[in-house]
């Protein structure tokens, strides 16, 4: 895309009111690159996204991201600077602090955090965002979204959604922690497992059984639990194969008593909620594997250009260059799936089939191209010093976690 004039929109990207002045603009933004994420779904408001993400990237993440990968945690400055942008408002509604823009800012926000090749950092962002406060945003009372909210926007309140247990991952509906009617409250036991900012969310959506008698997925409700209730901890942080800046943990609830008011929606309604609420973490997820992939395969490119082996540079030979030529292929129509989703989903469609696909299709892909990436830097793609190396083990999650691939399938198999 070299040679061609940066798109009309450049001024505002730069200047955008979105961010305060404190925050340093002289890193150049990208332009070729952006432009060469066109779709018919993209407007300015999402290149805007798109060029602040990046600049944060550039300015905050690849300069530290490794001390944090090997401290195991990303700094909470860090995402109160997010906040501090606006990064965090991207899907809340003007009239509680945010931008209200739709599924597709999520979509631009999380590629451009998976091309940072950080997936801890990435993860951390999205499951507070994408993932978590959309629980508060669609079934919350208006109190409890003047309550947390603000907090929220700033990063001072950092939040983390648990539905999975240790008995219960793919399949939802047979969750057991359980909550009780207790006085003016409820009083909540059991166990949460994996949870993505779990050690150290300040506020954590919770699922609970909440009848004795009623089956599967006719008795969840979702709790918002504040940190420091009594009852409530962390059991072990849990050691990971990749995505090692961000902080996976086991809650525990030991007669963990909250008020009436920390009920999310309507009792009993909580399955419902989740499955709503999954798409949207879907197509994030799927958007931030996406990401990923596309900055590993042009990591992969820029190498296999450099690197001589037998007379000639790597690209030279037909198998490597057209193995490359294909994922890039591939990947491209990923891409063009998931803002089709995104879009559907801004329409307020159905968009669970076309969800599934690219959590299923992008999931299993950015395996198939950080596998490529690896073999195509040879012994450096084992050695931790490359982003490949890092990618290679952060995306191994995108197959399982979220909706497993299988899960993925059966979805979309329901709806042919
Ligand atoms: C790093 C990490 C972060 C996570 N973060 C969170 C979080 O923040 N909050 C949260 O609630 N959960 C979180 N999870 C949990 C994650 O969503 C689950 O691990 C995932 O849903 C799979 O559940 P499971 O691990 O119990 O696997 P299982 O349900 O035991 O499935 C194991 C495997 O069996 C296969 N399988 C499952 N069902 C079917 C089927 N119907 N047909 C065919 N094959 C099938 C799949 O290959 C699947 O990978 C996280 C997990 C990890 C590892």
């Amino acid at each position: 895309m070299a040679g061609r004039a940066p798109p009309a929109t450049t001024a505002t990207i730069v200047d955008d009111d979105l961010i305060p002045a404190t925050v340093p603009r002289h890193l150049p933004v990208n332009f070729a690159y952006l432009q060469a994420v066109t779709s018919i779904y993209d407007n300015d408001d999402l290149t805007a996204i798109r060029a602040q993400t990046r600049r944060f990237v550039e300015q905050e993440v690849l300069p530290n991201g490794d001390a944090w990968e090997d401290e195991g945690k990303v700094p909470r400055s860090v995402l109160q600077k997010m906040g501090e942008i606006g990064f965090f408002g991207l899907r809340v509604p003007e009239d509680y602090g945010g931008v209200g823009f739709g599924a597709l800012a999520s979509v631009a926000f999380a590629e451009e955090l998976g091309r940072s090749t950080y997936g801890g950092f990435s993860i951390t962002a999205l499951v507070h965002t994408d993932l978590a406060m959309p629980y508060l945003l669609n079934f919350g009372s208006d109190d409890q979204k003047k309550r947390w909210l603000p907090g929220m926007l700033t990063g001072e309140t950092l939040t983390a959604i648990a539905v999975t247990e240790a008995d219960a991952g793919s399949d939802v509906a047979s969750i057991r922690t359980r909550a009780r009617p207790d006085g003016d409250g409820w009083r909540i036991n059991g166990s949460k497992m994996f949870i993505t900012n779990g050690g150290t969310a300040d506020l954590v959506f919770v699922a609970a059984r909440t009848h004795a008698d009623a089956k599967g997925s006719r008795a969840i409700s979702i709790f918002a639990v504040p940190r420091d209730t009594g009852g409530f901890s962390v059991s072990r942080a849990l050691p990971k194969m990749g995505w090692h800046c961000s902080d996976t943990a086991e809650l525990s609830f030991a007669d963990c008593w909250i008020p009436d008011d920390h009920l999310i929606g309507e009792q009993d309604r909580g399955f419902y909620y989740i499955m709503t609420n999954f798409q949207n973490e879907r197509l994030a997820i799927a958007a931030q594997a996406m990401g990923e992939a596309s900055r590993a395969l042009e990591i992969t490119v820029e190498h296999v250009r450099q690197r001589k082996a037998f007379g000639s540079p790597l690209f030279d030979k037909q198998v490597v260059r057209q193995r490359l030529a294909m994922l890039s292929a591939r990947l491209e129509a990923g891409r063009q799936l998931i803002h089709h989703a995104g879009w559907l989903m801004e329409q307020g469609e159905d968009a669970v089939k076309e969800v599934s696909m690219v959590k299923a299709y992008v999931g299993e892909l950015a395996n198939e191209v950080l596998y490529a990436c690896v073999q195509f830097h040879g012994g450096m793609g084992y050695i931790k010093e490359t982003a490949v190396e890092r990618l290679y083990r952060d995306v191994r999650i995108h197959s399982i976690g979220g909706g497993a691939t299988e899960v993925m399938l059966d979805e979309i198999a329901k709806r042919l």
